[in-house]
């Protein structure tokens, strides 16, 4: 949802509703694990009240733990976490859990995937950035393929109800690639909300 227009949040919403897409990603940031501000769960709680896609929201702040109960009570459905913001991450995910949403975990480009070894039977969800976070429409980055594929790998080896997620840069050229890696899930901003001919044709040109 970063890449809408806020002045038409709900007729963006709408339009994506009536399209190919399972969810609505919704990226929260401080000004402080991320140099940019984005939105809060009053937004969240707007968007629930105009779809009934589920809710998922990426939280790219520091201390995450301190706002999961509102961002709960805003009506998200999935709660994704930094490995890199969460000093507690097992407690983290078991919070999530416990109010009764699905929990993810995201890795940066510089994070390698073992980090996630440990927590990968936990989740839901395992997401890979595939730019750094912070801003939407940027480039992808090549390197993150490698990553992804491993996080594979270990998902379908062991067995694990994970989705694979990859968020950043994803468009009509780079939605094949990921999907070639293993990626279960892309999230697409720009390539879908600044779509010359509307965001209808925006995510058919990503499925
Ligand atoms: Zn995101």
């Amino acid at each position: 949802m970063l890449a809408a227009d806020f002045a038409r949040l709900g007729e963006h919403v709408g339009e994506a509703t009536h399209a190919r897409v399972d969810r609505l990603h919704v990226d929260v940031m401080d000004g402080l694990f991320v140099p940019n501000i984005s939105m809060g769960p009053a937004v969240v709680e707007a968007l629930s009240r105009c779809t009934a896609l589920p809710l998922e929201v990426h939280l790219m702040v520091t201390s995450p733990e301190r706002q999961l109960d509102a961002f709960a009570k805003a009506g998200a459905s999935s709660l994704i976490v930094h490995q890199e913001a969460c000093v507690h991450l097992h407690r983290c995910v078991q919070q999530i859990k416990a109010l009764g949403l699905r929990a993810g975990v995201a890795l940066n480009p510089a994070t390698p995937a073992c980090l996630l070894a440990d927590i990968l039977p936990e989740v839901d969800l395992a997401l890979v950035m595939t730019v750094n976070p912070g801003f939407g429409g940027q480039a992808f980055i090549q390197g993150t393929l490698s990553k992804i594929q491993v996080l594979r790998q270990q998902i379908d080896a062991n067995a694990y109800p994970c989705e694979l997620e990859v968020d950043g840069g994803i468009n009509a050229r780079t939605a094949p690639l990921v999907r070639r890696a293993g990626a279960s899930v892309a999230v697409a901003g720009t390539a879908v909300f600044a779509h010359p001919e509307g965001v209808r044709q925006g995510i058919e040109q990503l499925v």
